[in-house]
Parts: C-alpha cells; structure tokens; sequence
C-alpha cells in the first residue's frame, strides 16, 4: 500500500548542479568498494599522518577506522579554512530569541573564540581524554565550548540544556567532568530557564567538579560560589585566557565526544563518538545529502544537545566551511512566522528541521508563511520521525514553494551521520526516509532472520561498518553489543521497522517495540498516525496497541485536533472510517483520546511508551528526557 505514493523528479538544474548528479554509478560503485569509496572521501580531509588501514574489523562489532592517522576535527572544521579565502566567510550568524541580538563570526573570528576558550580550559587542569560536560543553550559559547575541548583533544559531553538538576547530575557523575561550562539562564518564550541553578543543585553531589564557567547570557542574578564558579567574561581577561593555541594532533580513534540518545524508548544510551570516523562521516553526508555549496546559508534548527546539532549543526557544516545560522528561539515565540521572518532576512538557503516542527507551524495555516519571500530556500531537510505524507506535502508546497527538494534523513545518535536519505538528483517519495547513503546497505529481516522480499515489513538492519558508526556505549560494552549486535550477527540491529519498496526505497514505519500486531497482521505506528494526520481534522496524532482478548491488540490513538475542531461522536466515526480508507479496515483505530499535547522528548519525538504506560496504569519509567 505503501508503494502507491507520488513521485517527486527533480529538475534538470537540480541535477546538473549537484555534488552528485550521476547517483546511481557512485551508488554501484560504493556498493562494490565500500572502504574504497570511505577512503577517497577521507581524503578530501587533512591528516597529519596517513592511516595504516581504512576499516580496521579485526575486533568487529568493535570496528575501528583510520587505525594508525593522526588528525583532529578542529583542524579540519576551523584549522584549515584560515589558509583560505574562507578566512573571512561568515561561520557563525547567531540569533537571540529576541530578534534584535545579533551576533557574527568570521572563520577568523570563530578561531580566536575557541582558542580562548581552550587556554581557559587548559589554565583549569583539562587535559587529553579528560570530559568536559558542557550544559549551555543555542549560543554561540556553545560552538566554542565543544570545539575548545575537541582541539585540546578533550572528550565533550553536552547536556541538553533543558534537563533537571537530576539527569545533569546523573551525566555529570557518570562521566567524572573536572569541568562543567554552563551560563546564568538561558531564554524560553520571553522567560529566563534558571540554568546556573540547575547547575548549583547538579554539583552539589558531584565530588569531581572542580570548576564551573558560567557565561552570562540573560544577565540574571545567580549565586557564584568564589571557590568553583568563574564568568566567563572576566576569565577572558586574563593573561590565561590569551594568546595561540595549538590543536592537538590525536589519533583518529581518540574519543570526541560521548552523548546520550533521545530516551524515546527507554532509559537514554550514551553513545562514544571519535574524531577520525565521524569527521569523514559528517563531512560527506552534508555535502552529498544536502549539496552544500559555498554561498549557502545553512539552518539546522536542531539543538545542540542532540546528535543532529552536533553532526549538523556544528561539525558537518564547519567541515564543509559553510555559513552556519543559529536561533536561539523555537518556531511559534513570539508568532508563528518567527522562523519564516529569520529565513526572509538571513537569505537561508538550506534549511532543516523536524516533522514536530513542520506539524506545529502547519496547525497556524499557510498565511504566516506566505506573509514572507522565502525564495532564497533551495533545499529543505528532515530529521527525528517519519514525516507523514501530509507534512512532506505541505513543507514542499508551502515552504519551499514547490520548486524545493526534501531530503528526509533517517539516522540515530548512534550512526552519528545520515543512514537512510536522499541526495538532491534522485526522485523523492512522500514519506519514504530515501536509499542507504552511498557505502551502506540495508535489510528488513523476519524474527528468525530471513531477509524479507520488497514490500514486507520487519526489522530494520544495516549492513556495512560506516566511518561514523559509536564505537561503543561509553562503560557499558556489554550493553553494546546485546542492544545493537547480538540478535543478527553481523548485522547492527537499528531497533526501527521498516519495508523496502521495489525502487529500493525504504519507509520507516516506527520503532520495533511499537509495531501493533493486530489479529495477526503487524501494523506499524507511523502508517496509522500518517493516515490520521491526511484528514483535515488532525493535527497530530500518537498510535499505540493495547491489549485485547480477541484481536490480541487494539489501536488506541491519542490525537490532537486542528484549530477549528471540536471532538464529537461524529468525527470519531469519520477518523476511524479515514483510516480504513486510506490504510486498512484492520487498522481501524478501535479508541480516541483527545488532547491538547502529545507526551514528547526534549528532541521533539512522540513518547509512544509513556501514553501506553499510563494507559495500562504502570509505572512511566525513565522520564528524564520528557518535554513538560
Ligand atoms: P532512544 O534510543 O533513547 O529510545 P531515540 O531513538 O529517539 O531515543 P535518537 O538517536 O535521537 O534517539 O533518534 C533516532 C531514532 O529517531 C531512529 O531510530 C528513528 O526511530 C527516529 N528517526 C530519526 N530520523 C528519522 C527519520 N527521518 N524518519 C523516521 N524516523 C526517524
Ligand atoms: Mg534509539
């Protein structure tokens, strides 16, 4: 049913201009060679010794890369652009929540903020291989902060900055952080978030902080502690804080950093992530996936705290030497055209974001975007769910005015960089997450481990070791192998479902442990969310199963409504009916729960295991990463 969608060619220009115009030779070719195809792109990067080996999977499911080189990301994300024109090109355009605060950072400049940064670190005792835990909102001190620790070569771990005191706490002890960065507050919808507090609370049981920098952000009043606690600002004055510093040269598997995964589905991993590999990595898929080109302004609207504002926000683009936009506020502060305002004025040309996003700006109808020339956009992107059909549609037409190509990216803070996408010459399908990225292959296997034929759905596995891949779950590689290794040998297990098409694509139809098996026909979460989201009622909508004597399961659907639409027993009859239409009778949603908000992650994904808990009265589990 899947395979009946539209197909969206792209232009002729499109295809002419692209990185990659001919995909389907590299595609081959990579298939054929897929460490080959690794290393001719390592080398569009800088290494201070070569590799002894590409793929070094001697100790596999340990896979190392690049085993025996010498780089460090900073060498190639700032380091090497100041020997070029590229010196004087915008890295940074930062945008407070309020519009008014600007600020800007050539690549010079970005250079002379992280080297200040890193001496400060350095003058507090971090040294190589030491954690850094850095809890900062989307500032530019953020950027600097991660790429400061990088260059010294110590391992970053960045918190989301809008964690309890708890789960701060929990990161901070877990890692052994010396040193926390973090600023006095941060803004959320014209309020101060009291971050320096959270902060206050968090170390008071964590015995290894020894210093803590604060950046003054919201100019709020905060208690500092004379004996741990430092502005940052005052800190920059000192003799310390100036003059060159040097990148370290470490080895291409020293650990960058260590980041934990969204928690959609249980207590959250962290992921361990080396210079090496994931520069290759993110370096490719930004410029493949995305066709980055000089001139283009980039906009991820991710967070830093997640893997995507790590790959994308930060890494990926710096790499490629890009102009990179940061906002601070999300999409409906103060009105829901502040997003649409910023590309106008910024003459954004890339711009990426999530389905929760596109969803929420969808719900204010399309007169706020068309309030604004957004011609500057030539490539939209998405990332964190499957983006319903009717949300593609919409972003495509509205947004990008028609003439824009989606690139729907599926990847985990796991792979570290794309997985499952498209590039810009290849048609796109509503819905469909695309191909695996050139060198990756991809399988849908039954429980007994059968690949499946075209069409069927079942578990979602990859193939090949990728450059970018964790390296393993930081002290805890038991846990690694059994979540990721241990059901298809040789095969790294994604904990997604899914079903190739005949074109290859692949349709991502939800997580695992959320397919709804339904009198013996497994109905994934994604199709029924999808189906309700296309009727006019439905803003957004979460599906889960719930027990039941006859059908083994029943649909539940928590759905929030559009402006203008009231619940009723009329429009209940009309959904269920939508969804036999469009999907399946069988997937006839047998019960409705209106609300006005969906249970999220701070990320911004449907917590599907936490409004099945409550349905059943368990207990909600690991909450620490819950959006309130
Ligand atoms: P946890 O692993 O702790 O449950 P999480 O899986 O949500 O959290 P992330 O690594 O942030 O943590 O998210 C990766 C997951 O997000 C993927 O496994 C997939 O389910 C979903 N996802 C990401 N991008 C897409 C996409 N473009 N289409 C469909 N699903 C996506
Ligand atoms: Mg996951």
């Amino acid at each position: 049913m899947t395979d009946q969608h539209d197909v969206f060619q792209p232009d002729q220009s499109i295809i002419d201009n692209a990185w990659v115009s001919d995909w389907k030779t590299l595609e081959e070719k990579a298939k054929a060679d897929p460490v080959a195809y690794w290393e001719e792109q390592a080398r569009n990067l800088e290494w201070s010794k070569p590799w002894d080996k590409v793929l070094d999977d001697s100790g596999k499911p340990f896979f190392k890369w690049f085993t025996g080189a010498r780089t460090n990301i900073v060498t190639n994300a700032v380091d090497r652009h100041l020997n070029t024109a590229r010196r004087n090109k915008l890295a940074l355009i930062w945008v407070g929540e309020n519009t008014d605060e600007v600020r800007t950072f050539s690549y010079f400049a970005l250079n002379r903020e992280v080297e200040q940064m890193a001496n400060v670190l350095k003058a507090m005792g971090v040294r190589k291989g030491d954690v850094v835990t850095i809890y900062l909102p989307r500032i530019p001190e953020i950027f600097f902060a991660m790429l400061a620790c990088a260059k010294i070569g110590a391992v970053h771990s960045v918190v989301f900055a809008g964690y309890s005191s708890e789960a701060l706490n929990q990161r901070i002890d877990g890692s052994e952080s010396k040193v926390v960065i973090t600023a006095d507050g941060s803004w959320i919808n014209g309020k101060v978030f009291p971050m320096k507090q959270i902060v206050d609370d968090a170390v008071k049981f964590s015995p290894t902080v020894e210093n803590v920098i604060v950046v003054r952000n919201t100019k709020s009043d905060v208690a500092m502690d004379s004996t741990r606690d430092h502005w940052y600002h005052e800190l920059c004055k000192l003799p310390i804080a100036k003059g060159k510093c040097q990148t370290v040269q470490v080895d291409a598997e020293d650990p960058l950093f260590i980041l934990y995964t969204s928690g959609s589905t249980g207590k959250p991993k962290a992921i361990v992530h080396t210079h090496g590999g994931y520069q290759v990595g993110t370096y490719t898929t930004l410029r493949n996936c995305f066709d980055i080109k000089e001139e283009d302004r980039w906009w991820c609207t991710a967070d830093p705290g997640w893997i995507t504002g790590h790959s994308y926000l930060v890494y990926g683009p710096l790499l490629n030497g890009a102009t990179v936009f940061m906002h601070e506020g999300g999409p409906t502060y103060p009105y829901p055209d502040g997003w649409w305002q910023l590309i106008e004025h910024y003459g954004i040309t890339s711009f990426y974001t999530a389905p929760t996003a596109i969803r929420t700006l969808m719900r204010f109808g399309e007169a706020w975007v068309r309030k604004h020339d957004l011609s500057s956009l030539r490539i939209l992107g998405s990332v964190g769910e499957p983006i319903n059909p009717e949300a593609w549609r919409w972003f495509h037409d509205v947004v990008g005015n028609g003439k824009c190509p989606i690139t729907d990216t599926w990847w985990q803070t796991e792979t570290g960089m794309f997985q499952i996408t498209t590039v810009p010459a290849m048609p796109l399908k509503p819905g469909a997450a695309g191909r695996p990225v050139f060198g990756q292959e991809a399988a849908v296997m039954d429980e007994e481990g059968n690949e499946l034929p075209p069409g069927q759905e079942g578990f979602l596995v990859l193939k090949n070791p990728w450059p970018s891949m964790m390296r393993t779950l930081y002290k805890d590689p038991d846990r690694y192998l059994d979540t990721y290794w241990k059901k298809y040998p040789g095969l790294y297990l994604t904990g997604d479902s899914a079903r190739i098409d005949e074109d290859g694509y692949i349709w991502i139809i939800g997580r695992t442990d959320d397919v709804i098996k339904v009198s013996g026909h497994r109905i994934g979460t994604a199709e029924v969310e999808s189906a309700l989201v296309s009727h006019p009622a439905v803003a957004e909508a979460a599906a889960i199963g719930l027990p039941h004597e006859v059908k083994g399961n029943s649909i539940h659907c928590t759905v929030i409504l559009a402006q203008g639409y009231e619940p009723s027993k009329q429009l209940t009859a009309d959904l269920r009916a939508h969804v036999a239409e469009v999907l399946s009778p069988i997937a006839k949603p047998d019960s409705f729960d209106f609300v006005e908000k969906l249970p999220k992650t701070r990320s911004g994904k449907i917590m599907r295991r936490v409004l099945k808990a409550r349905a059943l009265g368990q207990d909600e589990g690991d909450l620490s990463t819950l959006d309130d």
